[in-house]
């Protein structure tokens, strides 16, 4: 028989705490709908192409009177700069939370449900109310708790609403996991079965991009499956190093670990044809100007990461 091991995680949220949450979340809740809003224009068509245009749908059935579905949120969405509302149950919630130490926020899921299509000249009204808080979780993020809001939408005579979509939002809001040692060099790019040709060559020294072995077409940043042909079949070829900056910027703030700032940073033209970004080599070629000749120098970090740089070219 093994033996147990007994794993004890101390939480941060007391059981007097866990009590308020649940009478604060209880007293929102017995509210029932608290935040009420109706569009600012109804339903037309001009927001309807608007939008479509911002999806990349080109679709006949939206020009001629219906709105798609999925714009659901879209008509009752508070206007740039606009007052949030104060008796708004979630953000209310939310706020509490937040003062109560639960800094952290994460949309998890938002579902909806759509009853039926708007039309062109329908004026739709959302109704908004607080479903439920659950907790305490422990996740990933930190300890907290899951607020979810339902949000229905009307249209019709107030007496007698139509329910044309509803809307659950669920958000966590955690107490932040307090963070690890700062290391002295913490921003790791991530290695994968994709990338980890790239790290091995500037290790060794090579800047590698990334080749379709099947079409011959070259790539960055490196991928799965080839752009051109969609094949997966993956090699690589080792730059000269050298190319043309097509574009620049000095990054002040905000801070990043390992890096004094500010960064220049420059998007560079290799002669191989793609594109690559990285960091200027100040300290040995100066600044770099959009069209400059640069060709690859290398910084060490340390014994797992070497970093490409640009360096000007006299
Ligand atoms: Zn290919």
């Amino acid at each position: 028989m093994s033996e147990k091991k007994d794993v004890t995680v101390e939480s941060q949220i007391t059981p007097e705490l866990d009590a308020e949450v649940r009478a604060k979340a209880d007293e929102l809740i017995a509210q029932g709908v608290c935040s009420t809003r109706t569009a600012r224009d109804g339903v037309n068509q001009a927001t309807i192409n608007a939008w479509t245009d911002a999806m990349g749908i080109n679709d006949p059935r939206w020009t001629s009177g219906e709105a798609p579905e999925s714009m659901a949120q879209v008509w009752t969405m508070y206007a740039l700069g606009g007052t949030k509302d104060p008796h708004d149950p979630l953000h209310a919630m939310m706020d509490w939370l937040t003062e109560r130490g639960f800094r952290g926020v994460l949309g998890t899921n938002v579902e909806q449900t759509y009853v039926r299509r708007l039309e062109v000249g329908e004026v739709p009204r959302l109704e908004m109310r607080l479903e439920s808080v659950v907790g305490p979780k422990a996740t990933g993020m930190g300890e907290g708790y899951f607020v979810t809001a339902l949000t229905e939408w009307f249209v019709g005579p107030e007496d007698a609403p139509e329910l044309v979509a509803t809307m659950l939002f669920r958000v966590l809001k955690f107490i932040p996991k307090p963070r690890k040692k700062p290391s002295k060099f913490v921003l790791y790019p991530t290695k994968n079965r994709d990338t980890e040709f790239f790290w091995e060559g500037t290790a060794a020294g090579e800047l590698r991009v990334q080749k379709c072995n099947a079409c011959g077409a070259l790539r960055h940043p490196p991928g799965p499956s080839c752009p051109e042909c969609h094949a997966f079949d993956r090699g690589y070829v080792v730059s000269t190093g050298e190319g043309t900056v097509f574009s620049h910027v000095m990054h002040h703030h905000p801070p990043i670990p390992g890096f004094e700032m500010p960064i220049h940073t420059a998007l560079v033209d290799l002669d191989e044809g793609v594109r690559m970004l990285a960091t200027v080599d100040v300290a040995n070629g100066g600044t770099v100007e959009i069209g400059d000749r640069v060709e690859v120098a290398w910084r060490t970090v340390d014994e797992n990461l070497t970093l490409p740089m640009w360096r000007k070219k006299a």
